[in-house]
């Protein structure tokens, strides 16, 4: 049943919350024992929701099931962002995106599975790797995996909230075959969002459908004076889209692939973007790393979440802490991401990366005075096998992103509509507008799903 039906059968009283909820987290139980899609299942949090809501059903999402990224706080819920490090670590608030789904009637039924701290394009960086919903030997994609795995396998009305920093709504939607919205950043709040990098990380939505991602947006979006980035404007109302081109970069890839892609569309120009290919990968991997190792100095085993016995100086007993709990992946990102910022080196990398980060905004800024939609696939690749990833160098895996981080460093709205099949295995195409401009997206890529 499509949420925006089931929603109206709430509202007339013709379905019961109550054994939705029931059979969903009946579902989730099954499914995850195959799939790992969630970290948590929050059912006596769902089940109380869903009797107040059986009783009076009130808001615009009321008796909607929705399942939300490890990474983002739910009151009471543990959430540890896919790492050990956090493990324990139970929020005494919801993060704004939380609380106005719960104003609006929502039930949240649990945690999401993710790379650790969203690090990862195949959620494989964490303890517990969700599986492809159509072939458990390869990745859902990353890093919220278990997000779009869950939203892919549900038979019930269900939309996931999930994080991007650099493509982590589109590349697991685009592999397990949904649809995956990432706002304008700034357009959702990020209070209570555990970050991983400041000033890319953006909260979205993602559902089985482009349409069903509409009434969930309406809620979630808008000004929050809890955090300081957060927009005080709202999205453009025009959904018109009048021209669209491809990127012509993007499509060097597996002629597969594009032909899928382009088989979709009509009336098209072609554009280049020849600094977004260039410098797009390490543009975001100097300052995402900059900015995350800046936000993992707080994980010490003190204030949050896991630790060890007290003993030896502190520096020792930090080292011990943080070498038992983080992953490798977390530990390079560290790593590096403290070399880029360090004195002597951040003129040579991060600032570097802050002056490319400007050239491509800008060069996405000119072909938006021309375009409203430009087209590329969301992955340059299908979903791999686990077998397959395991043999990929560090770099190979950060490539993995060349098609997602472009419109992530530029803070633009971007979707991945599902867009038929090779053999099993789903194909994406990324939708990117000028910020502000997710109507646009909306509205177009409902006509792609159509096709
Ligand atoms: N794969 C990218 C990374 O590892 C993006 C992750 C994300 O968007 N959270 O940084």
């Amino acid at each position: 049943m499509i949420l925006q039906h089931y929603l109206k059968e709430v509202k007339k009283g013709d379905v019961s919350i109550k054994k939705t909820v029931k059979a969903i987290l009946r579902e989730a139980k099954t499914l995850n024992k195959k799939h790992h899609c969630f970290n948590i299942i929050s059912e006596d949090l769902a089940l109380s929701q869903a009797e107040k809501q059986e009783k009076e059903p009130k808001g615009r999402l009321a008796g909607l099931p929705i399942s939300i990224k490890d990474c983002i706080c739910v009151k009471d819920v543990e959430s540890r962002a896919g790492s050990e490090i956090l493990k324990d670590y139970v929020p005494p608030f919801n993060a704004t995106v939380v609380k106005k789904l719960v104003d609006e009637g929502a039930i949240i039924i649990g945690k999401t599975s993710q790379d650790e701290f969203g690090f990862g394009s195949f959620s494989t960086n964490t303890d517990n790797i969700p599986k492809n919903p159509l072939d458990t030997e390869r990745s859902c994609g990353g890093s919220s995996g278990g997000s779009a795995c869950f939203t892919q396998l549900t038979k019930h009305p269900h939309a996931s909230i999930s994080e991007s920093t650099g493509g982590s709504i589109a590349n697991p939607a685009s592999f397990c075959g949904i649809s995956g919205l990432t706002p304008t950043y700034g357009l959702v709040s990020r209070y209570g969002l555990i970050d991983y990098a400041n000033s890319l990380d953006k909260i979205g939505i993602m559902s089985k459908t482009t349409e069903e991602l509409s009434p969930i947006f309406d809620v979630i979006k808008g000004h929050d004076k809890k955090d300081s980035t957060s927009l005080d404007i709202s999205s453009n109302s025009n959904n018109e889209v009048k021209k669209i081109a491809i990127i012509k970069e993007a499509f060097e890839i597996d002629p597969k692939i594009k032909d899928i892609i382009l088989s979709n569309l009509e009336d098209y120009d072609v554009i280049s973007l020849p600094l977004t290919k260039k410098y797009a990968i390490p543009t975001y991997y100097l300052i995402a790393m900059a900015e995350a190792s800046t936000n993992l100095a707080k994980y010490c085993g003190l204030r949050y979440g896991s630790t060890l016995p007290l003993k030896g100086s502190f520096n020792q007993f930090f080292s011990e802490v943080r070498s038992k709990y983080f992953t490798k992946e977390a530990k390079r990102r560290i790593i590096l991401g403290t070399f880029a910022r360090m004195a002597g080196f951040r003129d040579a990398y991060y600032l570097k990366a802050m002056k490319t980060r400007t050239l491509i905004i800008n060069e996405y800024k000119k072909a938006f005075k021309k375009y409203d939609v430009l087209i590329s696939p969301t992955m340059p690749i299908l979903s791999p096998k686990f077998s397959e990833i395991k043999k990929l160098s560090p770099l190979e895996n950060y490539q993995m992103d060349t098609l997602t981080t472009g419109p992530n460093i530029a803070g633009l709205p971007h979707l991945s509509v599902p867009t038929n099949s090779i053999g099993k295995l789903p194909v994406g195409t990324l939708l990117i507008s000028n910020h502000l401009e997710e109507d646009k997206l909306l509205n177009f890529g409902r006509k792609i799903e159509e096709k």
